[in-house]
C-alpha cells in the first residue's frame, strides 16, 4: 500500500469538553469540527497540527468501543489508534492487508468522521497498535480540484 502521511491520531477522553479545554488553552490548538458518529457510537473533536490531525473520541454509550477502552484504563483515556492515509484507496490497502495475513476489523471500507472512508486492522496483527486506513473520497480522483 501506499501511504502519503499520518492523517490522525485519536485518543480516547472520559471528559471530551474538559479534552477540548486543553487542546485549545494549553497547547494553543482550535477545535475545528465536532461531529457525533452513530455506528462507532462517539462524539469527536478536530485539531490540525499541520498534515495530521488530533481526533478526540468521547463515548456516547456505555457499549461504545471506547467507553470499553476507557474502563479497562482504569477510567482515564489515552491513545486509542492511529491512522494513515493510503493513496491507493482503502478496499486495496485492506485486500493487500489480508493477502498478507493481517487480520481485518473491517472487511469492507465503511464511513468515518469528517468524511473519511476508513477500515480499522486487529492490533494482534499491527504491532499492538490499532490501526485506521483511510482515504478522503473528495480527493480519491488524484486531483485537487476536491471533484
Ligand atoms: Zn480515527
Amino acid at each position: 500500500m501506499k501511504i502519503s502521511h499520518l492523517e490522525h491520531i485519536g485518543i480516547a477522553v472520559p471528559n471530551l469538553a474538559e479534552a477540548i479545554k486543553y487542546y485549545e488553552d494549553v497547547l494553543g490548538l482550535k477545535c475545528y469540527k465536532q461531529e457525533v458518529v452513530e455506528d462507532q457510537k462517539v462524539t469527536t473533536a478536530f485539531f490540525k497540527v499541520g498534515d495530521t490531525k488530533i481526533e478526540l473520541l468521547e463515548a456516547t454509550s456505555p457499549d461504545s468501543t471506547i467507553a470499553k477502552f476507557i474502563e479497562k484504563n482504569g477510567g482515564r483515556g489515552g491513545m486509542h489508534h492511529m491512522a494513515f492515509a493510503v493513496e491507493d484507496g482503502v478496499a486495496e490497502a485492506l485486500a493487500e492487508s489480508a493477502e498478507k495475513g493481517v487480520q481485518l476489523i473491517d472487511k469492507a471500507p465503511r464511513k468515518g468522521a469528517d468524511g473519511l472512508q476508513i477500515a480499522f486492522l486487529h492490533p494482534k496483527s499491527t504491532q499492538a497498535v490499532l490501526t485506521e486506513l483511510c482515504e478522503d473520497p473528495a480527493k480519491s480522483c488524484g486531483c485537487s480540484c476536491g471533484c
